[in-house]
């Protein structure tokens, strides 16, 4: 026989743990399940997002609808994960589970799907869903889609798991047809959350911790909290720029509007790319997928690539000197004017209101809509 080239014995080797061995039977996997992550018991809303797009798959296969809760006196995330559409949630509750570390989660995590056989899994896309998404899937092992944006299942009950590929230039929809559970991360801002209905009724399933506190090699000592860090998932207003902002500068007549409205600052990829912002604060299609209940977009002309990640936004104005610029076909309200004119007067009419309010005994306040 001839001797193998190097290249040849590692195309010819099955990759390991990447069969099924025999025959499996996967057809008693049933339902979604929706790994809900929380930090001192307040969930994270893209798990909540994740459940929305979940109770459509769910129905769509017929199957229940479920939730994953691990923490720390979290009990109150079970009932909340059931107002937002699960149908059953599985709670791990104990003190050893307090903070998110890698190893006791994934064991819980484990142990929940062995035992009861969820065909999808889904967490969000976001520092902690990862780390805990990649060690289950090599476990178990099973195919992780990460970053999705895109969530289906098809007649064959296969999740079809969409994301950008290839420099953002192609939508691959990638299927885990082998194993179960299929998984997915999912980018925050996509999906919508059901509206909150405590009426609605579910089961809760106690799940013991599956690792000792001394077993657990790793503490966390502290938090600490990056100051500058910008928070575009989770803030209700956001006042982006784009190359009309003309610089750092035109920056800080933003940042200064978003101060007023308790905001943060966004920016198109042209901005970032021209150094006169951080990639943390980049809105589109390779950044952030923004759902804020108010989006100003200055300067910004509205390509696709931006307006991908922020059309879910409530309530979205648009400024702009060039009537014709499509941003205008996004907006609930289009200023037609120059941004260096437009932004400080708003900052100074928002200042002014703001300022009565405060004036204004707490109890004769009326709410302030910033519109
Ligand atoms: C693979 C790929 C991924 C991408 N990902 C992203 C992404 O994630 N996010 C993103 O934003 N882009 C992304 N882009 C880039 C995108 O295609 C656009 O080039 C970019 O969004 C345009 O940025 P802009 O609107 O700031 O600039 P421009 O398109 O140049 O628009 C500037 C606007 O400012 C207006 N203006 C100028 N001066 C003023 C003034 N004084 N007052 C008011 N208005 C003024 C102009 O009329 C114009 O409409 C991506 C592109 C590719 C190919």
């Amino acid at each position: 026989m001839a001797e193998q080239t190097a290249k040849e014995r590692t195309r010819s080797k099955p990759a390991v743990g990447l069969q099924p061995t025999g025959e499996v039977d996967w057809s008693n996997y049933r339902g979604v399940m929706v790994v809900v992550e929380q930090r001192d018991g307040v969930a994270k809303k893209v798990s909540w997002q994740l459940l929305g797009e979940s109770r459509r798959l769910a129905d769509k296969l017929d199957a229940p609808l479920l939730a994953l809760v691990i923490g720390h006196d979290v009990e109150q995330l079970a009932k909340e994960a059931i107002a937002y559409g699960a149908d059953r949630v599985y709670v791990s509750d104990s003190p050893e589970l307090k903070d998110y570390r890698t190893r006791p989660y994934s064991r819980v995590c484990l142990h929940v799907i062995r035992e009861f056989k969820p065909e999808i899994v889904l967490m969000g896309a976001t520092y902690t869903g990862r780390d805990l998404a990649g060690a289950i899937a090599t476990h178990l092992p099973t195919g992780l889609t990460a970053d999705s944006t895109q969530l289906d299942v098809n007649e064959e009950r296969l999740l079809m798991a969409s994301r950008p590929a290839f420099s953002e230039k192609l939508l691959a929809t990638i299927l885990c047809k082998q194993f179960k559970p299929q998984m997915a991360t999912v980018r925050a801002g996509v999906f919508e959350a059901l509206p909150w209905d405590d009426s609605r009724t579910g089961e809760i399933v106690r799940v013991a911790p599956q690792m000792s506190a001394d077993e657990i090699v790793t503490e966390v000592l502290e938090f600490v909290a990056e100051k500058s860090r910008v928070n575009l998932e989770d803030a209700e207003v956001i006042v982006a720029g784009g190359r009309g902002v003309g610089g750092p500068a035109g920056f800080q007549l933003l940042d200064e509007l978003a101060k007023v409205l308790g905001g943060e600052v966004g920016a198109s990829r042209v901005a970032v790319e021209l150094g006169w912002i951080e990639h943390e604060h980049q809105v589109g299609q390779t950044g952030f997928t923004v759902r804020p209940k108010l989006y100003i977009a200055a300067g910004i002309s509205g390509a696709v690539q931006h307006t991908v990640g922020m059309q879910n936004s409530d309530y979205i104005i648009a400024i702009n000197k060039d009537p014709e610029a499509p941003i205008f076909k996004f907006a609930n309200y289009g200023i037609v004017g120059d941004l260096f004119q437009v932004v400080p007067a708003l900052t100074k009419a928002f200042k002014e209101r703001v300022g009565k309010r405060q004036e204004t005994p707490a109890g004769d306040r009326t709410p302030l809509h910033v519109m």
